[in-house]
């Protein structure tokens, strides 16, 4: 064996950190990579999760960027595995895959009156604000008030581009469509509900500053929720992180009342209970809850409503299933020893591999992504007797089957056509970067040579 080639299923920061890491390991034979993406542009959630307002994280596209750039990685965009790519042809033309497909759906959060209209999972409005081309262009924001259920940052990233004007986030890349969309929406309070108490939350003091700093948009706490308990006062004395987010609460609870036209409310001990409506969202309804002396929280029966138009629950991401791969229905991850996937009977898939948010949960940092891929490169890179033998290893047959597929993929270079293609419309209106939404725009716009 002279050579290992490697399918990576993914480019989102997992699949690309896997294929840098692999390239520059130690070893002693020579590899070449494959990364194959759904979306016509690479980045997975760099591109389509993190928040337009955020340029310094979008920034780390840059550094990705570099690693594709490098030319010894091959880039196919537009191919989805299980639909243009089978786990028969990686078995044919690869000796391994790593899947690095991430978590892309909501979680359920399952109350009466989830499903009704004007409900909203927030992996979708995410989509839709960072113009993913696979969700619908437009977006019914047409309420004043809004309830967010969740206590994480994503929950913090829907409430703010929810409160935030349109013109404030003109100078980022946001789609045409979307700033239409703010701009028209009549939104004036934003409910954010948290389950447990401000010591126990999961967003990080960054993000929670951040809403503080948002122009025309007050910010409204509770007295009733910082009548602190044991457990909460000794983790604001022993966790820096808690102890930053109580004081950025607490300054907040001591500015005076403000004047914006927009509120942005935190409750915390709210238990969400129901979506009211009668055809569509009207109200919220949560069960008030109370420290229950360990650090969790236990039900007060006190039911508690507040009039809504709408709610979004951010409560989570979920992985998809891949043809062909195992899958914990539970976790919605790919089953793995440190990144070696493993079937039912906890043997493992010879030549199947994992990493991301596919292999450890919707959960942490583009950094941990990193970490995540040098665990599962060392099995990929150790695991030689186990690889599978290809019948067709040549580079060639990869463009030659898509092509004998109709598949019309993209490329690293057809990508850089997007992106200057992004950047120029972006700069004729004196913004950095318009996003190109339509798939079959990005495609076109990509495949132009
Ligand atoms: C709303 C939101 C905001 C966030 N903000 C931040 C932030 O500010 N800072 C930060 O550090 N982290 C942030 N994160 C976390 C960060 O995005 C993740 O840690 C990281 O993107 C996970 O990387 P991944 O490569 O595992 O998954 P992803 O980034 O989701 O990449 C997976 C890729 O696989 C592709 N794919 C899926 N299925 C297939 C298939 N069948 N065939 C081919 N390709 C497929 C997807 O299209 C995608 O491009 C945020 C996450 C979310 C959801």
């Amino acid at each position: 064996m002279t050579k290992l080639r490697l399918a990576i299923i993914g480019a989102g920061p997992a699949g690309i950190y896997a294929a840098d890491l692999v390239r520059k390991a130690e070893r002693s034979f020579d590899v070449s990579i494959d990364l194959f993406e759904r979306l016509p542009a690479p980045y997975g959630l760099v591109r389509y999760g993190v928040a337009p307002d955020h340029p310094r994280i979008k920034g780390i596209i840059s550094a990705l960027r570099e690693v594709l750039d490098r030319g010894d990685i091959r880039f196919f965009g537009n191919v989805e595995y299980g639909v243009d790519i089978t786990l028969d042809d990686l078995k044919r033309h690869y000796n391994a895959v790593i899947f690095a497909t991430g978590s892309t759906k909501d979680a359920s959060l399952d109350i009466p009156g989830i499903d009704l209209p004007g409900s909203y999972g927030a992996a979708d409005f995410v989509s839709w604000y960072d113009g993913h081309p696979d969700v619908p262009r437009e977006w019914p924001l047409d309420a004043k008030e809004v309830a967010v259920i969740g206590n994480g940052n994503v929950a913090l990233d829907v409430a703010r581009i929810l409160a935030k004007h349109a013109d404030d986030l003109l100078p980022t890349e946001i789609p045409d469509n979307v700033y239409e969309g703010l701009k028209a929406s009549p939104v004036t309070d934003v409910h954010v509900f948290g389950r447990r108490g401000p010591a126990q939350v999961r967003f990080t003091p960054l993000e929670l500053r951040e809403l503080g700093e948002v122009h025309d948009v007050d910010m409204i706490l509770y007295d009733e929720d910082f009548d602190y308990d044991e457990a909460s006062k000794t983790a604001i004395a022993t966790n820096k992180q808690v102890l930053v987010i109580d004081r950025v609460l607490q300054q907040w609870r001591k500015r005076p009342a403000g004047t914006a036209s927009r509120r942005l409310h935190l409750h915390f001990y709210a238990k969400p209970l129901e979506i009211v409506g009668n055809g569509k969202v009207e109200a919220f309804r949560w069960e008030r809850t109370e420290p229950d002396g360990a650090g969790g929280v236990r039900g007060t029966d006190e039911i508690r409503e507040i009039p809504v138009q709408a709610v979004y629950r951010a409560v989570g991401y979920f992985g998809s299933p891949l043809p062909g791969v195992p899958f914990d229905e539970r976790r919605g991850v790919i089953p793995n020893r440190e990144g070696q996937v493993i079937d039912d009977a906890d043997e493992p898939v010879n030549g199947v591999y994992a990493t991301g948010w596919i292999k450890r949960g919707p959960v942490g940092l583009i950094g941990h992504t990193k970490s995540d891929a040098m665990e599962t490169l060392q099995h990929v890179l150790s695991d030689q007797p186990n690889w599978w033998t290809p019948s067709e290893p040549q580079e060639e047959a990869i463009p030659a089957l898509l092509e004998a597929r109709g598949v019309p993929y993209t490329t690293i270079d057809g990508w850089h056509r997007l992106d200057s293609h992004e950047l120029a419309i972006g700069e004729a209106v004196g913004r950095t970067r318009i996003k190109v939404v339509p798939r079959e725009d990005m495609t076109r716009i990509s495949r132009a040579s």
